[in-house]
C-alpha cells in the first residue's frame, strides 16, 4: 500500500514572513502522515521556518534543489549535507524549470539523487515532455529515458523509497491539466520503466506523482488512477486554504 504524497512547490515565491503566515493558517489542519503525506517544497530562505513547524505538525519538508557536492567552493549553491542537518525530508530535483532555465542535465540530476541519498534524504525526481514531443508521439520513450538516466546506479532500496513526479511541461503553470487518463498512461510508463530496470517489487513501492495544474477541483479524479500516488502542485499550493483542500482530498 503506497501512502499518498501531495507536495506543494512554491517555486521562487514567499519570503520568511509570508511562510510564517501560511504555516499559522494550516496549523492543526493537516492529515496524519500515515494517511496522506503533506509536503511543502520551499525556497532555501524559507526552509528554517518549515523544519521548525514540522517538529510539531504532520508536515514533511522539501528543498526545491540542491547541489551534488556536500560542501566546498561552489558559491551560491545549496549543500545537501546542510539541508539534511536542518532536518529536511525531501529534495525536488530535475524540475523542468531547472532543466530549461539552468540547463540541468540528466547526469546532474543523477548526481544530485546520489547526493540526496548519501545525506539521508529522499529525492522527488521530476520528468516530463514538451508539447512538441507529445505531438510527435515521443512522450513515453522520452520519459522512460529521463527516468532511466536519473536512477542510474541507484540501489533497489533507494529507488523503492524515491518519489517520481511526472509533469508534462505543457501543463505546468498553464492551467492546462493533462486528462486523468493521459496522466495515468504516462505514470504507468514510469512504473513499468522501474519494473524493467529493477523488479515488480520495487515498481510496486515507488511513489509516482502527477504535476501540471493540479487543483482542489481535479485532485480526487487524478488520485483515483491506479498509478498516481500523489500530486506535485505549484500555483494551487500557494494559498493555505487551497493547500489544505488538496491534502485533505476525498478519495
Ligand atoms: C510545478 O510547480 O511543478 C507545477 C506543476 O506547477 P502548477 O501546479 O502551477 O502547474
Amino acid at each position: 500500500m503506497r501512502t499518498p504524497i501531495i507536495a506543494g512547490n512554491w517555486k521562487m515565491n514567499k519570503n520568511p514572513q509570508e511562510t510564517q503566515a501560511f504555516l499559522e493558517a494550516i496549523k492543526g489542519k493537516l492529515p496524519e502522515t500515515s494517511v496522506v503525506e503533506s509536503v511543502i517544497a520551499a525556497p532555501a530562505i524559507d526552509l528554517n521556518a518549515l523544519t521548525w513547524f514540522s517538529k510539531d505538525e504532520p508536515l514533511k519538508t522539501a528543498a526545491e534543489n540542491c547541489y551534488f557536492e556536500d560542501e566546498g567552493a561552489f558559491t551560491g549553491e545549496t549543500s545537501p549535507k546542510a539541508l539534511s542537518e536542518m532536518g529536511l525530508d525531501y529534495v525536488v530535483i530535475g524540475h523542468s524549470e531547472r532543466r530549461q532555465y539552468f540547463k540541468e542535465t540528466d547526469e546532474d540530476i543523477n548526481k544530485k539523487a546520489k547526493a540526496i541519498f548519501r545525506n539521508n534524504m529522499l529525492p522527488i525526481i521530476c520528468c516530463g515532455e514538451t508539447l512538441e514531443q507529445r505531438e510527435a508521439g515521443e512522450t513515453n520513450a522520452w520519459v522512460a529515458g529521463q527516468i532511466t538516466n536519473a536512477l542510474k546506479d541507484l540501489t533497489a532500496e533507494q529507488v523503492a523509497s524515491s518519489v517520481l513526479a511526472y509533469e508534462p511541461i505543457w501543463a505546468i503553470g498553464t492551467g492546462k491539466t493533462a486528462s486523468s487518463d493521459q496522466a495515468q498512461e504516462v505514470c504507468h510508463v514510469v512504473r513499468e520503466t522501474v519494473a524493467k530496470l529493477y523488479n515488480d517489487e520495487v515498481a510496486g513501492k515507488v511513489r509516482i506523482q502527477y504535476g501540471g495544474s493540479v487543483k482542489p477541483a481535479n485532485i480526487a479524479e487524478l488520485m483515483s488512477k491506479e498509478d498516481i500516488d500523489g500530486g506535485l502542485v505549484g500555483g494551487a499550493s500557494m494559498d493555505p486554504e487551497s493547500f489544505l483542500q488538496l491534502v485533505n482530498f476525498k478519495g
